[in-house]
């Protein structure tokens, strides 16, 4: 496996990023390109450990000890070859996978973990360099139909895989474009679009059919895809928002994260001309200390805001791991995003009481207070600190504190699709209650990431084969090592 003693020789790398001055000026990516040599480098960290727990740590199984392997010898089309059997699309989680295959890299027990996300984006783009990245078309057509509503990182993961193996595939998409999240949430300083659009290039060669601005359910009923269709795969997200629920909610000026962040992607996508949600020259406060949060942190700054507060209810988590939360389990150690270091206080433990707002209507402060908390029968619970409760200022708020779940548009009942009571669909192997209907992504699992959007969509893919076909021959997680199959190109 790569160089013997590579993780000896080598200190982890990553590439530079621009500087936060420079890069607050616009939406592109942050990071610079990496050079070839140092990649080199990187790869040769990987031990050869005998157990990959990196394996187990990616949600797509990825076979990275053997895609570091071919990197460091050179071998880019193995490489990808490799990567590409058990993950669709790597260049997008080659940008913004949170890499929890890193958290379990065995080389992390006492050094930095391997580079693995690094690596995975530069075989990708690699591979489409070099023109290993080409339409491959199915070895023949079954004359089933299948419909995948919703065109996030799960629809097109199952849309890929159903057409691979054969099947008619019409991909329906409300929005103006293809995407989902990736496309109308995820800043473009975290993925531009154009990556995006070159693989759904690639899939439109390959058959894939894209209806966009089409809501079913709205342009098209249910029930004409139930019957038009032999099998059906809803991908449609978890779109319904976590609300505070507090006084003053209603006030404007207050808004959920997505409402800012989906039409700044669209401002700069040329759709809308202006966000109309400014945060230029504003105290901003963002309520809910994830990703989400994090992005509007960034977002706020490219806006030219005058301050930017996080807010979290949890306590500051430590640098390190605690004895606690060993490896590999994922480390709830204080993250730090790109977003962060471009400015933006970060307090801990805080509760937001309520909106306070002037006689127009719009917000001018919030009601904050600091609380304790403390471990009652194995259950964290907290207290407010008696006198710290205060009111700042805020002229635009943020609530990026989750999603609860699938929208609540009628269109999981349409399909006779039961839910439970947590308000997610009930399923089992990803049918759900509507015989020929399929479930994927974090309609059917909750609000998650793109590696576990693609890994739901493949394996929703193998399930809708089955029922179609009797039985399937699309790759699953569970069987391990790929093989190269024979490529039809067009
Ligand atoms: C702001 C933000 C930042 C994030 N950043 C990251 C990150 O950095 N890394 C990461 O791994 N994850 C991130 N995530 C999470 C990640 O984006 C999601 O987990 C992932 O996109 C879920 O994929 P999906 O395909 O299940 O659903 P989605 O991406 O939500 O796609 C669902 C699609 O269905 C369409 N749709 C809905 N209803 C209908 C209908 N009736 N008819 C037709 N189409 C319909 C929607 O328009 C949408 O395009 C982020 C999420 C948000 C909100
Ligand atoms: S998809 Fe994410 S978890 Fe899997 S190997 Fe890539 S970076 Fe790691």
């Amino acid at each position: 496996m790569g160089a013997k003693e590579g993780f000896i020789q080598y200190k982890r790398e990553l590439p530079e990023s621009r500087s936060p001055e420079e890069r607050i000026n616009d939406y592109k990516e942050i990071y610079k390109p990496f050079d070839a040599k140092k990649l080199n480098e990187q790869s040769a960290r990987c031990m050869d450990c005998g157990i990959p727990f990196c394996h187990q740590g990616c949600p797509l199984g990825n076979v990275i000890p053997e895609f570091n392997d071919a990197v460091y010898h050179n071998e880019w089309e193995e490489a990808f070859h490799i990567l590409r059997s058990t993950n669709n699309f790597p260049e997008f989680t080659g940008r913004i996978c949170p890499a929890p295959c890193e958290a379990s890299c065995v080389l992390g027990i006492n050094k930095d973990p391997v580079a693995i996300e690094l690596i995975e984006k530069n075989i990708a783009e690699k591979a489409y360099e070099l023109g290993f990245v080409k339409p491959k078309l199915p070895k023949g057509r079954t004359g089933k139909t299948v419909a995948v509503i919703g065109s996030g990182p799960a629809g097109l993961a199952a849309a890929d895989q159903l057409n691979q193996a054969g099947h008619e595939v019409t991909v329906f998409e409300k929005d103006k474009k293809v995407g989902g999240l990736l496309r109308y949430g995820i800043p473009d300083f975290k993925l531009e679009k154009w990556v995006i659009d070159r693989r759904v290039e690639v899939m439109e060669q390959e058959g894939v059919i894209f209806s966009t601005e089409t809501e079913i359910g709205f342009n098209i009923k249910a029930e004409n895809i139930l019957s038009n269709y032999d099998a059906v795969v809803l991908a449609t997200g978890a779109a319904q928002p976590r609300s505070l629920n507090i006084k003053g909610s209603d006030l404007k000026g207050v808004h959920f994260a997505m409402d800012f962040l989906g039409k700044q992607n669209q401002v700069i996508a040329g759709e809308i001309k202006e966000n109309p949600i400014s945060a230029k020259g504003k105290d901003v406060i963002v309520i809910g200390g994830g990703d989400t949060g994090s992005d509007c942190i960034g977002t706020s700054n490219r806006h030219g805001a005058k301050s930017i507060t996080q807010l979290e209810l949890l306590p500051k988590p430590p640098q390190q791991r605690t004895i606690l939360n060993p490896w590999p389990e994922w480390p709830m150690t204080l993250k730090t995003s790109s977003s962060h270091e471009e400015g933006a206080e970060r307090v801990f433990s805080i509760l937001t009481k309520e909106f306070v707002g002037n006689k127009k209507g719009e917000v001018t402060g919030l009601v904050l207070v600091d609380l304790e908390w403390k471990e009652e029968n194995g259950r964290m619970l907290f207290v407010e600190v008696p006198g710290t409760e205060r009111t700042v200022p805020c002229d635009l708020a943020f609530i990026a504190i989750g999603y609860i779940g699938p929208a609540e548009n009628g269109l999981l009942e349409a399909f006779k699709v039961e839910k439970m009571e947590n308000s997610l669909p009930k399923s089992k192997n990803y049918q759900s209650t509507s015989k020929k209907v399929f479930l994927a992504g974090d309609m059917r699992r909750g609000q998650s990431l793109v590696v576990w959007a693609i890994s739901e969509g493949r394996e929703a893919a193998v399930r809708v084969d089955e029922f179609l076909m009797g039985s399937s021959s699309l790759p699953r997680k569970d069987e391990g090592f790929y093989q190269v199959e024979e490529e039809v190109t067009l």
